[in-house]
């Protein structure tokens, strides 16, 4: 039995071999006071009655490992098999190759992010991205912002500030965390103007509210919940002739704002971009990491001279796209330009049309060896079907057929304890709770030896 003797200084330890390879790879600064840390602790179990021999022999282990821990990044690269494609708390949209790669370069070196190569004179960063997004929606003009929720703010303030904006009480819509159309409306300077009622908006209640203090007529695309049985709401084409008529402008805020008609790929039609210019909007808002597949961002894109006031609007400056995600909104952007190869190459399109028996069969190989692993735990492993979702405020009930694992084990709290293990890997693995299992959905998982490698580590 030693007691405190036992213990090396703080500089005997950082002059230990050990010591010295921790200096090297963390720097004195941190290896010093993770030392002193361990130090007290292990003062504190001798004094508790453990034996300094054994604490000194432990100290450099524990403070290699604290080290080790503390030089993690506290961002991880997961495995989405919740079955929601776009899951915003997991970082919704999976950029494809090009993307990275573009953005990677942006990063690396300057670039000519403001700067027009052809005369040498100042150049504007949506220059990058204006012609793919008019060659793809039919828009006049458009501009880029943070996200969708900063495309509306900056909308709002630019055509309501201290006017009026009127909007159906049928769309008044909340997408999650504090994002509510009456909110932004407020903090965007304008006033809110509800028309019609909760199911039935008609035409003569948009004419009906339309004054002198008028701003903006807006649409909202109300993705995320379905009002159904006695209704009515005022069809965009119809709204933009009466927003036309009082030389209002006609904002639709898509939410999702698809690209392309996904119906082709079997998914539910979404509306498109380009559809809403040609119904008639003044400008339409889409988000950049929801169905379109890229790195978060807002669009804005639509008439010209309303683009050019967003422009003017000094909020544009505050809520503006860094050189990173424009590059990568370039290369995502082009991909449209072939809709035929996008499957292969955009990773939100592959995993949202991927074929059920496809997922089965995958299912099948995975089966024996996620059951191998898990058997020893306590765990049972099975196959089973399961419902997909888009994500990111797309209806709940509308699912894709999927298929996945089922994993059960003894006691009720099995589930939340698999849980726990799962989001304890090295690369945490994410799936979903149901009817007490945990369900991994398949979807999302591109490669099989992703999942085992992740799982051998239990
Ligand atoms: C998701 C959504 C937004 C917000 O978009 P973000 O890109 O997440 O900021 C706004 N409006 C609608 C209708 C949406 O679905």
């Amino acid at each position: 039995m030693q007691g405190f003797r036992a213990l090396p200084s703080i500089d005997q330890l950082l002059q230990s071999d050990t010591g010295r390879l921790l200096i090297e790879e963390h720097g004195r600064a941190v290896v010093t006071k993770g030392a002193r840390l361990r130090m007290d602790a292990a003062r504190e179990a001798i004094r508790g009655g453990a034996d300094g021999g054994a604490e000194a022999a432990r100290l450099p282990h524990l403070l290699a490992a604290d080290l080790a821990a503390a030089a993690q990044s506290r961002l991880r690269p997961m495995l989405n098999l919740t079955g929601t494609v776009l899951h915003t708390n997991l970082g919704r949209a999976i950029l494809p190759d090009s993307a990275i790669h573009a953005a990677s370069a942006a990063m690396a070196a300057p670039l000519n992010l403001e700067f027009d190569l052809d005369g040498g004179t100042r150049g504007q960063r949506d220059d990058h991205l204006r012609g793919l997004i008019c060659d793809l929606t039919g828009a006049e003009d458009a501009t880029v912002v943070n996200n969708n929720a900063a495309a509306m703010l900056i909308v709002l303030n630019t055509l309501g500030l201290g006017r009026e904006g009127i909007v159906s009480r049928g769309e008044l819509i909340e997408i999650g965390g504090s994002f509510r159309i009456p909110d932004i409306m407020e903090r965007a300077g304008a006033r809110l103007v509800e028309v019609g009622t909760t199911n039935r908006t008609h035409p003569h209640d948009y004419e009906n509210a339309i004054g002198p203090d008028s701003g903006l007529i807006l649409k909202v695309h109300t993705s995320n919940y379905r009002i159904e049985g006695f209704t009515r709401d005022v069809a965009a084409p119809d709204l933009s002739a009466i927003a036309g008529k009082s030389g209002l402008p006609l904002v639709n805020d898509l939410g999702s704002g698809s690209l392309i008609d996904l119906s082709r790929w079997g998914l539910r039609r979404e509306p498109t971009v380009a559809e809403a210019i040609a119904e008639g909007a003044d400008l339409v808002t889409f988000s950049g990491d929801k169905l379109l597949g890229g790195p978060q961002a807002g669009f804005i894109a639509g008439r010209r001279d309303l683009i050019a006031r967003i422009n003017r609007n000094p909020m544009k400056r505050a809520l503006r796209l860094d050189k990173i995600r424009i590059a990568a909104l370039e290369a995502v952007l082009r991909l449209y330009r072939d809709p035929d190869r996008l499957e292969q190459r955009l990773p939100t399109l592959r995993h949202l049309a991927r074929q059920r028996q496809d997922i089965v069969a995958q299912a099948l190989r995975l089966l024996p060896q996620v059951g191998q692993i898990l058997a020893p735990l306590g765990f049972a492993t099975k196959m089973c079907d399961c419902d997909s979702q888009i994500g990111s405020g797309a209806l709940p009930t509308d699912t894709i057929p999927s298929a996945g694992l089922r994993l059960t084990g003894q006691g009720g709290d099995a589930p939340d304890r698999l849980a726990a293990m799962l989001r304890g890997l090295p690369r945490p693995v994410i799936g979903h709770i149901h009817d007490g299992a945990m369900i991994l959905d398949l979807r999302c998982l591109d490669r099989d030896d992703d999942l085992l490698t992740a799982l051998v580590a239990l």
